[in-house]
């Protein structure tokens, strides 16, 4: 995926000791915060300083990876974040293809003059980096991360901290190895994640079986009360306002894998997650089985993207006018979701 220059410019970068800042997307998934604190332990175990960077918050259920305390909320904490971006030698972004994904660390990033490498497996990626490793068929960039890895040869340096951050981040972004970007490779890298030391039942234990009760109740009220199917359309949505989440103690992360619930519903191939934001912004994640591909749905109508049978967007209508807005698309896109 390199050219010999790029894989010879990548080997002199990491021969050298030097400051790195990592830096992931915006609202960071378990992806994002695997592939991140798996490349930080990587780059230290070769001898280099790293920071890991956030644009905001990420959720608590992803707190127990090894490393999780030296994160940089740029949100809370902007200066030192700014800080290690001006220091760095080397700027490693993880699992973003677009500069915008990181919202107003932008700003720093573009004073640097330091290298910039991506990592990263979405589609239609913008060029922002002087070497991008880059395949939008890898299942995640956790995948990829291992990819790199190996391809400097140093697969057999993975250690346990590693290999957890990095089989989190597999597993989270494919469903735990059931969405259609899972490939044999995506399993032998998983496997090989196992021989160095990652503990599969513990971070599947860690990740899902970390809930407070409320918030399994949040689910409950979402699915019972608050989802609608369309059949005419093989969709199926949930809208949640402010004032249910608060009901529920809303916390970053909670409405995690809802988008899920509509299209395990038999006939669904599109679902969609609306959620109010504390500044009125209705937030929505998409979802699709198949052909029809919410990646450009939501660059097209959402101000979003995200990859073809997953994606994510915004609205700054309110939610009524929102979905009212929705609906009139399906209406429109009736014969592309009816697989006609
Ligand atoms: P989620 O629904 O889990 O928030 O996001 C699903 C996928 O869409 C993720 O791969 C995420 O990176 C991408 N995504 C979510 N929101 C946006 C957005 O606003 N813009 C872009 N380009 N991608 C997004
Ligand atoms: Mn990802």
């Amino acid at each position: 995926m390199l050219n010999e220059k790029e894989y010879l410019k990548v080997r002199e970068a990491f021969a050298t000791p030097s400051k790195v800042a990592i830096i992931m997307h915006k609202s960071p998934d378990g992806d994002a915060v695997g592939s991140s604190l798996g490349m930080k332990h990587y780059l230290e175990k070769l001898g280099h300083t790293v920071s890991v960077i956030s644009p905001n918050p990420y959720p608590e259920f992803l707190k127990w990876m090894p490393g999780t305390r030296s994160v940089i909320d740029f949100e809370k904490t902007p200066t030192p974040a700014n800080q290690a971006i001006a220091k760095a030698d080397l700027i490693l972004f993880l699992d973003l293809n677009s500069l915008k994904r990181i919202g107003d660390l932008e700003k720093a990033v573009k004073k640097s003059d330091a290298l910039r490498i991506v990592i990263d497996h979405h589609p239609l990626p913008e060029k922002f980096a002087d070497i991008a490793f880059h395949d939008a068929a890898a299942s995640s960039t956790a995948e990829l991360a291992y990819d790199f890895i190996s391809m400097l040869g140093d697969s057999k340096r993975i250690h346990k901290d590693i290999a957890n951050c990095l089989y989190a981040g597999i597993m989270t972004d494919t469903g735990s190895f059931r969405f259609a970007s899972t490939t044999p490779h995506t399993h032998d890298v998983v496997a090989d994640l196992m021989r160095h030391g990652a503990e599969a039942n513990k971070v599947h234990r860690f990740i899902d079986d970390n809930n407070r009760d409320i918030r399994l109740r949040l689910l409950g009220y979402a699915v019972f009360e608050k989802m609608k199917i369309f059949p005419e359309f093989a969709t199926g949505i949930i809208t949640l306002t402010q004032s249910e989440l608060k009901r529920f103690d809303y916390k970053e992360g909670d409405t995690e894998g809802l988008v899920n619930e509509p299209i395990s519903v038999k006939g669904i191939v599109f679902s969609a997650l609306f959620t109010e934001q504390k500044d009125g912004e209705i937030k929505i994640s998409f979802r699709s089985k198949d052909k029809f591909d919410v990646n450009q749905f939501a660059r097209k109508h959402f101000n979003g993207g995200g990859h073809m049978n997953a994606a994510g967007g915004r609205s700054d209508w309110s939610m009524d006018e929102t979905i009212l807005q929705f609906l009139q698309l399906l209406s429109q896109y009736k014969t592309e979701l009816q697989g006609k």
